[in-house]
């Protein structure tokens, strides 16, 4: 081995393409023992047979087979959930997954994504990733995104890929519906609608799927679901759509523990959908509670979270908040967000302990 690589980083870095060397990694401090609300998971966790079924699987699963290479079980079942044909439904190891399979798909050097701004960061990372450029579309003053620069900017770039995340995440937001068509009236590319919050906002992109067979819908069991740890995530697209981006992926990529938990999942939807509504009620009273706070703007949420600003700063306010146990996500450094904290929508006890600690971190700065 030649010496200069052997002693030199950079000679090693340069073994790796410059669009891997050039990203940020994805990183996020590790605390322990905190009242954990800074990842939008759900904090009732899954319905209690997800879990038994769990514990089931795993005395009786053969973990020395491979898992059926089809995941036919599990993709039946979201069809008739959903009533949408197995056939045109992939599940991936997490959304996360997905979103790389479908920029895999789709990307190249010389080639343009667009994405809304702000928004979940593994779009521009997939993007620059594969080598793409990419277009970010901004959100209006209220952080709602519009369908007219999209437009715009669809007509102005021509993209091989455009996302949508609606409900958005950080900013709690949701697309109209009439907004969601007008985008997809004036693409021709491949348009993903992420849709990881759609259980706490009511209507979903998949209405729009018959008429509109460049539409991939994404969603999550991380959220609503309460499985965020098991990892897996699925989209519904056209049939032969779906088939195609399929050669994209990794067989095998998810595990069958993570395939019996959605698979049971899937049985007690009803129960997943009847807990978001008890988070939606709830956050509805933490933004009520927020709202109360003289230096403290909240804005209206879909989701399970909610995006807030501080007056007095985001840090300050984050590391009181810290220092009284309560783990939310900082996201000043986002040049539109920088005063900005997202909380969880948790348990209720939870929730009352982080506007408690909110209360007195406000009153300690003032
Ligand atoms: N999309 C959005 C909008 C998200 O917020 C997240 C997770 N925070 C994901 C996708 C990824 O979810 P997962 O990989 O857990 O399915």
């Amino acid at each position: 081995m030649p010496r200069d690589i052997r002693d030199n980083v950079d000679a090693l870095r340069k073994l790796l393409r410059p669009e891997v060397t050039s990203l940020n990694s994805y990183r996020l401090a590790r605390y322990s023992g905190l009242t954990k609300l800074d990842q939008n998971e759900n904090g009732f966790g899954p319905p209690e047979p997800v879990r038994r079924a769990l514990m089931d699987a795993s005395d009786k699963s053969c973990f020395h087979r491979y898992p059926d290479l089809e995941a036919a079980e599990l993709r039946e079942a979201l069809g008739r959930l959903f009533d949408w044909p197995s056939e045109g439904i992939l599940v991936g190891n997490g959304s996360n997954e997905l979103l790389l399979t479908l920029a895999m798909a789709t990307l190249e050097k010389g080639r343009t994504a667009i994405a809304p701004s702000p928004s979940f960061s593994t779009y521009a990372y997939v993007t620059r990733l594969l080598g793409s450029d990419l277009v970010e579309i901004p959100a209006d003053e209220n952080l709602v995104h519009r369908s007219e620069p999209f437009a715009v900017a669809i007509e102005k770039n021509r993209p091989a890929l455009v996302f949508l995340c609606t409900p958005n995440n950080p900013t709690g937001s949701a697309m109209s519906p009439s907004e969601v068509r007008a985008v997809a009236e004036s693409c021709q590319s491949l348009l993903v609608v992420d849709e990881a919050y759609y259980e706490f906002s009511g209507w979903s992109a998949l209405e729009l799927l018959p008429s509109y067979p460049h539409l991939v819908v994404l969603r999550t069991f991380s959220k609503a679901a309460g499985l965020a740890g098991l990892r897996i995530g699925y989209l519904m697209a056209h049939p032969e759509l779906a088939q195609e981006i399929r050669k994209a992926q990794l067989p095998y990529g998810v595990n069958q523990f993570s395939r019996v938990g959605a698979l049971v999942a899937c049985e007690h939807y009803d129960s997943i959908r009847a807990r978001a509504r008890v988070i939606v009620e709830e956050r509805d009273r933490l933004c009520s509670l927020l709202q109360s706070f003289s230096r403290i703007q909240p804005y209206p949420s879909q989701t399970n979270f909610i995006l807030f600003e501080c007056e007095l700063g985001a840090q300050p306010v984050f590391d009181g908040l810290l220092s009284r146990g309560v783990l939310v996500r900082n996201l000043s450094s986002h040049a539109h967000l920088s005063r900005c904290l997202r909380v969880t929508v948790g348990r209720r006890e939870e929730n009352d302990q982080f506007i408690n600690a909110l209360g007195a971190t406000l009153e300690g700065l003032s």
